[in-house]
């Protein structure tokens, strides 16, 4: 069986129409998402881009692999094995299409590093047809390879800056963005961390409902380059037996929290990501896995799904194959989140609650303990901290007996707190003039 994972950088899981979208971007990955199973609670623990994609090809949580932040503050622990190395070295033939690098290009055998972006206006921004073609490429060479492959494909056009090519850039906006009755956009412009970068690209806008439709654009144009990977997997009679994975590492922040544009903070608009599994030959399709799931869970699964169990000793996941027939006990009680983006927070999620703690102040001046009733407040609007001290308690005292746990089971130091903001650390004229920039937008994954 050979297995395609693919990744939409930033995908919020509110733009498939399987997670009840309003408007619906991307149609191709909406047909695509009913032949699948669904999981309506997939939560990705580790933001952002590195550590989240560290941990769900290692399978394992952020104690083991060591990997909370951005930049080259640390390396991952060549005795920390991938799962395209595991596959690898059972007989797959492994190929990825993506510009991380650092430990994730090892564990392939092909990897496909797309140059830096072309940004002098004359290419889209992320390029998902670049993404599409050298995919395209690497599934020929992997059909003609006798092994069963294991392809990884990463897909950036929703990420932050959102500069659509035409003609999705006007689709689902009709206004004037600059008309001088809109007011919309003033809470961002009077933000003082990111104004520089967002005059960069937004100069002059008013209407935040703009800013929203140029994602949605982002994403329409990337699912329009999908489309192609879809129907060649179609082409080329691959869909019987081939295990498709189509998630996001992270989602986005619009304008929920007051962090605009971007990925910052532990809320679920960030956390909880869409996850299809598409089982060789449509296998369940429409199953949907209601319990809170992890990207944890989806090494283990892949194991299962290709014979190899065996090798998932040791992954803190759960292999999801007794859900898709309808299991729906539940899988775990809580995670364990972690973010250090712009901000180092630590986050405890339970069916039932989120609390969200702050281990350095906030940029955008949150208060530094945040707890939400998810039931009733899905969009973790009313904070509950300070009418709900007893929940505070009792969710800490769970969160510090599990960190302490995994601490005496790893042997290895707490990384949130032994690891600095790696993109302060890595971006100190950003921080210290307040000044954005481009090139911001190409470091912040
Ligand atoms: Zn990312």
């Amino acid at each position: 069986m050979n297995v395609l994972w693919i990744v939409v950088d930033c995908l919020r899981r509110d733009r498939l129409s399987c997670y009840g979208a309003r408007r619906r971007p991307a149609p191709h990955l909406d047909r695509f998402a009913r032949d699948c199973v669904v999981l309506d609670q997939m939560v990705s623990p580790h933001i952002p881009t590195q550590p989240a994609h560290t941990t769900f090809f290692s399978g394992r949580d952020v104690f083991d692999h060591q990997i909370v932040a951005q930049g080259g503050l640390q390396e991952l622990d060549p005795g920390v094995p991938l799962l395209p190395s595991l596959l690898r070295d059972a007989g797959w033939f492994t190929g990825a299409v993506d510009n991380i690098g650092r430990w994730i290009q090892p564990a392939f055998e092909r990897y496909d590093p797309y140059p830096r972006w072309n940004h002098d206006g004359s290419l889209p921004w992320r390029n998902g047809e670049e993404v599409t073609a050298r995919g395209l490429t690497l599934l020929r060479e992997a059909v003609q390879d006798p092994r069963p492959f294991f392809l990884f494909l990463h897909y950036w056009d929703p990420h932050t800056p959102y500069l659509p090519p035409p003609p999705f850039d006007r689709m689902y906006y009709a206004g004037d963005e600059r008309s001088p009755g809109a007011t919309s956009m003033d809470p961002v412009w009077n933000s003082p961390w990111f104004a520089n970068y967002f005059r960069e690209w937004l100069d002059g806008v008013r209407d935040i409902e703009y800013v929203k439709a140029q994602y949605d654009a982002s994403i329409a144009y990337g699912d329009a380059c999908m489309a192609r990977v879809f129907h060649a997997l179609a082409q080329w009679n691959l869909l019987d037996d081939t295990l498709i994975i189509v998630q996001a590492d992270h989602g986005e922040e619009l304008d929920d929290h007051g962090c605009w544009f971007d990925h910052h903070g532990l809320y679920d608009t960030n956390v909880l990501v869409p996850a299809l599994l598409r089982l060789p030959g449509a296998q369940h399709a429409g199953a949907r896995i209601a319990p809170m799931t992890s990207v944890l869970d989806l090494a283990p699964t892949v194991l299962q799904a290709l014979g190899l169990p065996d090798r998932a000793i040791g992954l803190a996941g759960t292999a999801l194959q007794p859900w898709f027939g309808g299991q729906t006990a539940p899988l775990r009680e809580a995670l364990y989140l972690t973010e250090c983006t712009w901000m180092r927070k630590r986050g405890w999620r339970t069916g039932e609650w989120k609390l969200i703690e702050a281990l350095e102040p906030d940029i955008y001046g949150k208060p530094a303990l945040e707890l939400y009733h998810l039931p009733s407040d899905p969009g973790e609007c009313r904070n509950r901290a300070l009418d709900a001290p007893e929940v505070v308690h009792r969710l800490q005292a769970a969160r510090d007996a599990h960190i302490a746990r995994r601490l005496e089971a790893t042997g290895r130091p707490d990384p949130i707190l032994v690891q600095a903001d790696a993109l302060r650390t890595w971006q100190p004229r950003f921080i210290a003039g307040r000044q954005g920039g481009t090139e911001r937008s190409s470091v912040q994954q």
